[in-house]
């Protein structure tokens, strides 16, 4: 159905150089914003030229060496210095090839564009070649052809990126997120192509390896753990003219972030609103209005139905048929995460209408969502009274004392105190205790752990597992006990006490995520701080005991700052009684 690429010597063409008609057609912008893009580039490029095996290496830092082997096609030394120049491609010929592209290149300018920021060689042997050849470029600069010794591939080291781009070099990240970036790229492109054997080396050091596979899923427990993958739903649609493959997420384990999920569209990496639309929408209300599933899915459109050529970068693409598409994509998952999820079903077979289908969200509650307080006690009860014997409005040094507390709609408390009342925003009291009690503990004060009654094994992704050993330290004083697990799994013996809906460990994935969100301006302890503090504290439309209302309450008056961050929402609104009763039109 689809023309898949070929890349074999008889299929292959010569390098030239476009027509520049054609390069006006081609959608222009920048295509080397950071390492990762590099990568990309290079990576796309050996996935053209056949490679079986593609191994990505990194050292001396971000703007030491970068370099990518092939095993690929090579390229014919004659055309070696066409290969650095703008707009010279062996992939198009003319303006109708760009409605059918079958290769992940075609602008003729990945190499030239980064031969023009960094100090690049090239260096090939093409197939049919008796030996290979190379050739550098630096700041643009193209050097001559030499010989070189060297197997059928092609090899291209940058190194110094950004030299003479100052301003692209100053806003490069730490390398532990460019290196991130590289290895979700990797990730992706390893499950587009399971049969090519995938490395990344990181300082002289294996960090990530692929070896090719028979298939698809076998490729998908590589890449995203036996673990996970046991509980993810397999998806095959097979139509006429698409087909959808991959595996989508058990609604407890949906994320706060989309980033984790990966789309692919003809064996490239894109980016797509249509899909994460389509999956988030095959849950309904089996997972919440704010949160994604996990997915990977790979969709297989015939070439005509596809335009790349909308971003420089590729990742946009657009789709013809979109409309079309959208909702026989929804359809098609929703019914198979129905199989697996029956309760779905309730809202009857034939109910076709997705499109504008909304989710009906209400509480957690179609989600078996053990909160902590039932494996562990949550926010710990202080002892209470009962609630007939409560003292009558006090209010003393320690902050108010509450006579009587309801909550409203599952998220507010109302409380009354002497001379007012307050209204608490339950989510944002507990995120304040919680962040509070964090700071503290990173100033010293020991921490309170709870243990988990089982040590839990939790399965995370491998840029998941690079963040955690960033901030393990740190995790470890606000309360975690983490050990590593092998592979990309933690074992977690006990987390900080009074955290919420732990969730069998999907909370501390939750956590990196929002870690990752926040402002890298932010300094590292208080990132985490917040994460911990915000994904841990009591959801919204969460009922609450009056027990657990009390002790909230008690603990957010105790807190330096009960009314929250000056810049943040606020915590609590305080009516004042005189307010009522002048708005009642009563005097006194
Ligand atoms: P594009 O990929 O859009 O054609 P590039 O500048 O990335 O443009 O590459 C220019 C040409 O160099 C390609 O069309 C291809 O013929 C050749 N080339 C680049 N990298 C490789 C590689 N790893 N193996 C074989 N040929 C390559
Ligand atoms: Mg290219």
């Amino acid at each position: 159905m689809t023309e898949q690429p070929l890349a074999t010597v008889t299929a292959r063409r010569s390098i030239e150089s476009l027509s520049h008609d054609l390069v006006g057609r081609i959608a222009a912008g920048e295509v080397v914003e950071r390492p990762a893009s590099v990568v990309k580039e290079l990576v796309e490029n050996s996935l053209d030229a056949g490679a079986r095996r593609v191994a990505i290496e990194m050292s001396g830092g971000l703007t030491g060496l970068l370099r990518v082997a092939d095993d690929g096609l090579g390229i014919p030394s004659d055309e070696l210095s066409l290969a650095v120049q703008r707009h010279a491609t062996s992939k198009i010929r003319e303006a109708g090839d760009l409605d059918r592209i079958g290769s992940l290149g075609f602008r003729g300018e990945g190499l030239a564009a980064i031969g023009a920021v960094s100090q690049m060689v090239l260096a090939s042997r093409f197939v049919d070649a008796e030996s290979g050849s190379k050739i550098a470029v630096g700041g643009g600069a193209i050097g001559a052809v030499t010989p070189v010794a060297r197997a059928v591939g092609t090899t291209v080291e940058v190194r110094d990126l950004f030299f003479n781009t100052p301003a692209r070099r100053k806003y490069l990240r730490s390398a532990s997120a460019e290196l991130r970036q590289i290895s979700q790229l990797l990730q992706s492109y390893a499950l587009a192509r399971f049969d090519v054997h995938f490395s990344l080396g990181v300082e002289g050091r294996v960090s990530l390896e692929f070896p090719a596979v028979e298939d698809f899923p076998a490729r998908a427990r590589q890449v995203l753990g036996q673990e996970r993958m046991s509980r993810m739903i397999p998806v095959l649609i097979e139509e006429s003219d698409l087909v959808l493959e991959g595996f989508l997420g058990a609604p407890e384990d949906s994320r706060i972030r989309s980033g984790h999920q990966v789309f692919l569209l003809n064996g490239r990496w894109i980016g797509s609103p249509l899909l994460r639309t389509a999956a988030r929408e095959a849950y309904g209300d089996l997972i919440p209005p704010s949160r994604h599933p996990e997915a990977v899915l790979h969709l297989r459109l015939p070439l005509k139905d596809v335009d790349v050529n909308v971003h420089p970068t590729k990742r946009e693409v657009r789709l013809a048929r979109e409309r079309e598409l959208y909702p026989r994509l929804i359809g098609g998952m929703r019914r198979v995460v129905e199989d697996r999820y029956p309760a779905l079903r309730l809202r009857g077979p034939d109910e076709e209408r997705p499109v504008t289908y909304t989710p009906r969200f209400g509480s957690e509650s179609r989600v078996a969502e053990p909160s902590l307080t039932q494996a562990l006690p949550g926010i710990l009860p202080f002892p209470t009274p009962p609630v007939s014997s409560l003292p009558e409005m006090v209010e003393d040094e320690a902050g108010p004392v509450m006579a009587s507390m309801w909550q409203a709609h599952g998220t507010y408390i109302f409380a009354t105190i002497m001379g007012a009342v307050l209204i608490i925003d339950q989510h944002a009291a507990h995120e304040r205790v919680l962040f509070e009690q964090a700071l503290s503990r990173l100033r010293g004060e020991a921490a309170v752990s709870q243990e988990l009654l089982f040590p839990q094994v939790v399965e995370l992704t491998h840029d998941e597992l690079s963040i955690l050993l960033e901030v393990s330290a740190i995790l470890e004083k606000l309360g975690f006990h983490l050990e590593l697990f092998g592979g990309t799994s933690v074992l977690v013996h006990a987390i900080p006490a009074g955290l919420r809906a732990w969730r069998h460990g999907a909370l501390l994935r939750d956590v990196l995520d929002h870690y990752t969100d926040l402002p890298t301006a932010l300094d590292v302890q208080e990132r985490v701080a917040r994460s911990v503090a915000c994904q841990g504290a009591v959801k919204a439309n969460h009922k609450l005991s009056l027990e657990e209302m009390n002790t909230l309450v008690d603990q957010l008056f105790a807190t330096e700052k009960p009314q929250g961050d000056p810049h943040g929402r606020p915590v609590f609104l305080r009516v004042e009684l005189s307010e009522l009763n002048r708005r009642f039109g009563r005097s006194g």
